[in-house]
């Protein structure tokens, strides 16, 4: 394969030299936490007076560790280590498990930050001759502005779509010959639904590519994207905390997602004992920005959970690869004492081809036990009139989920296109139990 490298120097730099890059940076970090309140603190009580008491990159381990729960306390500014009137911009996380936590950026940040996202989009192979949709919220969440500025750096032609109404959507992509999306892996699968519903003919468009991320979903889900769309789906992961999207990516051999070590030092911990787990164990991944004057966050406890591959990727990229992100390590749900992660759901569901493009788990409670209901939308080729395929369809799904899972649950069948879609992230479980209602 003819690989595409926007920086080739820094992505294939030798480990050791990458290595010695993160702890000049790290250091350089670490002055700049020096000028927040929140770390002149933190990393005064934990006996570290200056960068110069970190000498090598293990000595990362005696900073303390940071959570959205300090963020949300250091609201608005106890993070902030400029200025404010160097501050050109800020960001907010999508909130999706409480209190949203606010980023601020500096011109040089915004410029980097672009920089890293060109990477990402360019690694592709997409430049220049692009014409780039991108279907994502644009305001405080970072996945609109994030990707638009990425994509103008490589030179495509950036049409600020934004989400929803997807009838808007194909017509730009008629009318302008997109080649290239953005959108969250739900919204992809929605767009499919939405086509059919609208007779709008795969020939009639020029796609080629998506990038889908800001949300976990199972390789069968990009395959289902990839075969429906008819595009190439590449995974993108980032959070706000650490600016945004931009942070692991695809490259082409789509075998794990690299992460920029020159602009993120990962480690990944088991969530109990925060502790790092052996190399190729999963666990919750702590992530420290190495690109940012603003906002500068050390030692972030993501809750998302991965592995690190072991092997060096095909590509030659030197910087490591993370494993498909399955979700946070909060997202798990305890059903009659046995332990779920939707993500299981989907992959079990999402293989399946009678079954659509949209799921969703419904939790309640039933007298004293919990219940669990699992609501799946049928590719639209199910005749609604015949009872009996269906009924064996649900019975398909709910034993393959018990072996899965090691739950029965209750299977409902919907029509293509009637689950709700969020314009933002989806929203996969439906937990009544902890409402007095
Ligand atoms: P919030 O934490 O409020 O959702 P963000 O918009 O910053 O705010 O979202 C970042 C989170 O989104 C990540 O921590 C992760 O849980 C999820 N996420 C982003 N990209 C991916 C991806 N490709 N795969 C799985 N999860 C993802
Ligand atoms: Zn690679």
């Amino acid at each position: 394969m003819n690989f595409k490298y926007w920086d080739p120097t820094i992505e294939k730099m030798p480990r050791l030299e990458l290595e010695a890059l993160q702890l000049q940076k790290l250091k350089s970090e670490i002055n700049n936490a020096f000028r927040t309140s929140f770390y002149k603190e933190r990393l005064t009580k934990a006996g570290i007076r200056s960068s110069d008491d970190i000498k090598t990159l293990d000595d990362l381990k005696r900073i303390p560790f940071t959570t959205k729960d300090d963020l949300r306390d250091g609201f608005p500014y106890g993070f902030l280590a400029i200025p404010k009137e160097k501050i050109v911009r800020l960001h907010a996380s999508s909130g999706t498990t409480g209190v949203p936590t606010t980023i601020y950026f500096s011109k040089d940040d915004i410029k980097r930050w672009a920089d890293y996202m060109a990477r990402c989009i360019y690694g592709t192979g997409s430049d220049s001759n692009d014409v780039f949709q991108n279907m994502i919220s644009y305001g405080l969440f970072t996945g609109g502005l994030g990707f638009h500025q990425g994509g103008e750096e490589v030179g495509m032609l950036v049409i600020p779509a934004g989400a929803g109404n997807t009838t808007r959507q194909f017509k730009m992509m008629q009318d302008y010959g997109t080649t290239v999306l953005h959108a969250t892996p739900s919204f992809l699968l929605h767009l499919e639904t939405k086509m059919k519903e609208a007779g709008v003919k795969r020939e009639s468009l020029s796609l080629k590519r998506a990038f889908a991320g800001a949300e976990p979903y199972s390789e069968d889900t990009r395959q289902r994207i990839q075969e429906l769309l008819k595009v190439d789906v590449y995974n993108s992961y980032g959070l706000s905390e650490m600016n945004g999207p931009g942070v692991a990516f695809e490259c082409q051999c789509k075998d794990g997602l690299h992460i920029w070590e020159d602009g993120y030092i990962a480690e990944i911990v088991d969530p109990d004992t925060l502790q790092p787990v052996k190399d190729g164990e999963t666990g919750e991944l702590v992530l420290t920005i190495l690109c940012r004057e603003a906002t500068p966050i050390l030692r972030y406890r993501t809750r998302d959970l991965t592995s690190f591959y072991t092997e060096q990727c095909k590509c030659q990229r030197t910087h490591r690869r993370l494993k498909r992100l399955t979700g946070r390590s909060d997202d798990m749900l305890i059903i009659n004492g046995v332990n779920v992660f939707p993500s299981q759901v989907e992959e079990v569901i999402m293989g399946m081809k009678e079954v659509g493009n949209n799921y969703l788990i419904v939790v309640e409670k039933d007298g004293a036990l919990d219940r669990m209901i699992v609501k799946t939308e049928m590719s639209s080729n199910l005749f609604m009139d015949d009872t009996r395929p269906l009924i064996a369809l649900k019975e398909k799904i709910r034993k393959a989920l018990q072996a899965s899972i090691s739950i029965s649950p209750r299977v409902e069948l919907q029509e293509s296109g009637s689950l709700p879609v969020p314009e933002g992230k989806a929203v996969r479980v439906m937990d009544t139990r902890c409402k007095d209602i």
